[in-house]
């Protein structure tokens, strides 16, 4: 299971296949990606090996310049298309590692709100309640700060939104993400090995820490919402 991110100056959907290859070692039964291109989100998910997302986007191409991608281990629903991340309401898309313990609470929630869960998954929940602030005016980073304020459990999230083609807002909590800092792009990853084609130059997200991230930006704050800075390492090969 793997995240990976890019805010980029290419099309990211093949550089998205390639950095969640190197995340394989971990383990998967379903892989996806979500773009946003010109403002609008979109998404390709597949079950089984990465193979079958790259043909499928061969058949269905994804454009965009900004993108993330999933490898999935199921914990919750089976290993399914409908069930694969990145998990999409009307204006933001999600990938996530972990498990989010109160989803069931969540979920029972956001029904009485009328945000009707289409997934067995614990992730699905998380895009709905991004989507719910949304819905109540809340700005995307806005809307993924209250989100995260609202989970528990174990995770390593990463936020799109539609109409914000130069943000995404990432987090961890039990799950490890890196940033990696490009010439004029930015990205996450589970790993550095990851984002490795891409950059050696990384930031650690340390515990419970959120990121917002554009092409040129990244502010960090830890969990008490204080905005912090966490060192940049430059990362040898040998690393
Ligand atoms: N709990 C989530 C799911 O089952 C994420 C699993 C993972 O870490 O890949 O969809």
């Amino acid at each position: 299971c793997g995240i990976v991110g890019v805010l980029g100056t290419h099309e990211v959907s093949p550089i998205i296949v390639e950095a969640l290859k190197r995340l394989e070692y971990r383990g998967y039964d379903s892989a996806g990606i979500a773009t946003v291109n010109e403002g609008a989100l979109d998404r390709r998910r597949a079950v089984g090996k990465l193979v079958n997302l790259s043909d499928l986007l061969v058949h269905e191409p994804l454009a965009g310049k900004s993108g993330i991608g999933h490898t999935r281990w199921a914990t919750h629903g089976a290993p399914s298309v409908t069930n694969a991340h990145p998990h999409q309401r009307d204006a933001v898309a999600v990938v996530h590692n972990g498990i989010i313990e109160n989803f069931k609470e969540l979920r029972t929630e956001l029904d009485v709100d009328g945000y009707t869960a289409e997934t067995e998954t614990d992730t699905e929940t998380v895009a709905m309640l991004a989507q719910r602030f949304l819905d109540n005016g809340a700005s995307p980073r806005e809307a993924a700060e209250k989100t995260l304020a609202r989970l528990d459990g174990a995770f390593a999230l990463a936020f799109l939104f539609k109409g914000e083609d130069d943000l995404m807002v990432a987090a961890r909590k039990g799950s490890p993400l890196a940033v990696g800092h490009g010439d004029g792009e930015m990205y996450v990853g589970s790993d550095a090995i990851a984002l490795a084609p891409m950059t050696n130059r990384i930031t650690y997200l340390d515990e419970g820490d959120r990121a917002v991230l554009t092409r040129n930006s990244l502010e960090i704050f830890d969990e008490t919402g204080r905005q912090v800075s966490r060192p940049m390492k430059v990362l040898s090969m040998d690393d």
